[in-house]
């Protein structure tokens, strides 16, 4: 297993936002965490990210006890996010953005191959590198996200609602990519609030209610599940 999180909680303040969380994401998967606003994904991410402390519980990462290891430290072990929001900065320029997501690392030639490789799957990033982030549309600051992220060649891509805001070709695109980028080598740990597209695009998934995991399958599985068509999937 590349990653590993048994039984965690997490606090904020008073608020309990995950209630004994255990799950596995093997190397090669994509594996979805679905649920309702509120559930406890993007929390979920921060715990692996370690952007936010765990009150019990363990995380591995390919073998090893991350529990306690600060964020930065992850992102060089191979743990990379995307955030929800895009959290892009927006005053750089989208190449000076796109080497930020390298700056843990000093292989030249690797940075530039994964920078060649970044413009392959998104064109519209290199005709706009020189381009202030803040001024890309919606679709394209989510794609720089995604672009960043994949700059520290991560082992784990952690996506938090990467087809937020999104017109319906962009949201076909940037899950074909993610696809790609599966297939390229890269194992993801992707949130959705678009169960739809996560589930067909998943090796498997999660359903997140209120802090706690309520179910678990291969997205196939999960797409035919009778209570999460009603309760995510928009149909009867
Ligand atoms: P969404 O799709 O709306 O982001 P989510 O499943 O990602 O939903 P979380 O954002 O993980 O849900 O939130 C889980 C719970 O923790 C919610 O009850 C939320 O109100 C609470 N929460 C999240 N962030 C904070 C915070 N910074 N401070 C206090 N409570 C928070």
């Amino acid at each position: 297993m590349l990653l590993e999180i048994d039984n965690i909680t997490l606090l904020y303040g008073r608020i309990q936002a995950l209630h004994g969380i255990s799950l596995q994401v093997d190397e090669g998967e994509i594996v979805a965490l679905i649920g309702a606003n509120g559930a406890g994904k993007s929390t979920t991410m921060r715990a692996v990210s370690g952007l936010r402390p765990i009150a019990s519980g363990q995380i591995r990462f390919a073998g090893q006890d991350i529990t306690n290891m600060r964020a930065d430290l992850r992102v060089i072990r191979g743990i990379s996010q995307a955030p929800e929001g895009r959290g892009i900065f927006p005053g750089m320029t989208v190449q000076e953005n796109l080497d930020m997501g390298a700056y843990t690392r000093r292989d030249r030639a690797g940075i530039q191959a994964d920078l060649k490789r970044v413009f392959e799957l998104f064109p519209r990033l290199s005709e706009r590198r020189k381009q202030a982030g803040g001024t890309l549309s919606g679709g394209e600051q989510q794609m720089l996200a995604v672009g960043r992220a994949l700059m520290s060649r991560p082992k784990l891509m952690l996506l938090d609602e990467p087809s937020m805001g999104l017109a319906p070709m962009l949201i076909q695109q940037i899950f074909s990519i993610i696809t790609e980028i599966n297939q390229q080598g890269t194992t993801i740990l992707l949130v959705e609030q678009n169960a739809q597209q996560a589930l067909s695009r998943a090796h498997r998934a999660y359903v997140l209610e209120t802090g706690r995991i309520v179910k678990s399958g291969t997205g196939e599985e999960l797409l035919r599940d009778s209570s999460v068509k009603d309760a995510y999937l928009g149909v009867a």
